[in-house]
């Protein structure tokens, strides 16, 4: 066995012996194997991540996801009894190492006082969505809205609120800020400036969207996005006409192959404070 990759086979989890074994035998190169490897280790890892840390390029991520798609051992593996309780084993590592990092929080936890979680989601959307998509509440402006499930909300808080609650997050110990919706977010032209002021303030943020809207972003946008630590798209199908039917927007528009565009289509260079996309193809 390659020592490298049988480094890997700690006392702590020696399942992964056999899997290591069956990647070795794919011939794939280590830095693959690595890679595949600290996936199962840590599947939320991104890929970015997984690739410092395994030592590996971008491109060897996803050929290392391929090869644990079609691994036997590794099928074995994961549906195993013990994978699961390895995965809730680091979690409980990871999370009693983060709060023993900061004993003051944890004492005021102890002591029954408040505290914030270090990752907070917020929705600065503007309650709407040019998505239609069957479950959501967002979807439509005439049956499925606040108003009419007597959830009536009192409006949605101003670009100021947003950026003064970033604050006051920021300085009650908040690390991490996702933003997503109530909406599509991107259509929020004041985007831009909550995102910014999540940045000046220190925060690492993540930004959920459909991806639908990144094209006619404006330059200011993708400034912030360009900085933003994860953009995660919301991809409600991966067939085109189960995509339609669940988004509500009619399949000559092609949504899927156009997030799909964008998603893979897409390069963002933030030099300085400049930021451009690149695009692959024009069919919007
Ligand atoms: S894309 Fe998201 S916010 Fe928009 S309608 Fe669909 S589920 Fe709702």
């Amino acid at each position: 066995m390659n020592p490298d990759l049988a480094a890997l086979c700690t006392p702590d989890c020696p399942e992964l012996a056999p899997v290591v074994a069956g990647l070795q035998s794919a011939g794939a190169p280590v830095a693959v194997c690595r890679a595949a490897l600290g996936h199962l280790t840590d599947p939320t890892m991104p890929a970015v991540e997984l690739a410092s840390s395994a030592g590996a390029t971008l491109e060897d991520v996803p050929a290392a996801y391929s090869l644990l798609r079609g691994d036997r051992a590794v099928a074995a593996l994961t549906a195993s009894m013990f994978y699961p309780h390895r995965l809730k084993h680091r979690l409980a590592v990871r999370t009693v190492a983060e709060w023993s990092a900061e004993p003051a929080r944890l004492a005021r936890l102890l002591a029954g006082e408040p505290v914030l979680a270090q990752t907070v989601e917020i929705h600065p959307s503007k309650g709407t969505c040019n998505y239609r998509c069957a479950m959501c509440l967002w979807s439509d402006k005439t049956t499925l809205t606040y108003a009419t499930r007597g959830l009536k909300a009192r409006g949605l808080l101003s670009t100021q609120q947003w950026l003064d609650t970033i604050e006051d997050l920021r300085t009650h110990g908040v690390q991490t800020l996702v933003i997503s919706g109530g909406g599509e977010a991107l259509l929020n032209p004041d985007l831009p400036a909550i995102l910014r002021r999540a940045r000046n303030v220190g925060l690492r943020t993540q930004l959920y969207t459909t991806g639908y809207n990144l094209r006619r972003a404006a330059p200011g946008l993708w400034e912030e996005i360009a900085r933003t630590h994860r953009v995660r798209l919301s991809i409600h199908s991966p067939i085109q006409a189960t995509y339609a039917q669940i988004t509500g927007l009619p399949t000559e528009l092609h949504a899927l192959r156009r997030v799909g565009e964008h998603a893979g289509g897409c390069s963002i260079y933030a030099t300085g404070s400049a930021a451009r996309c690149d695009w692959e193809s024009d069919s919007s």
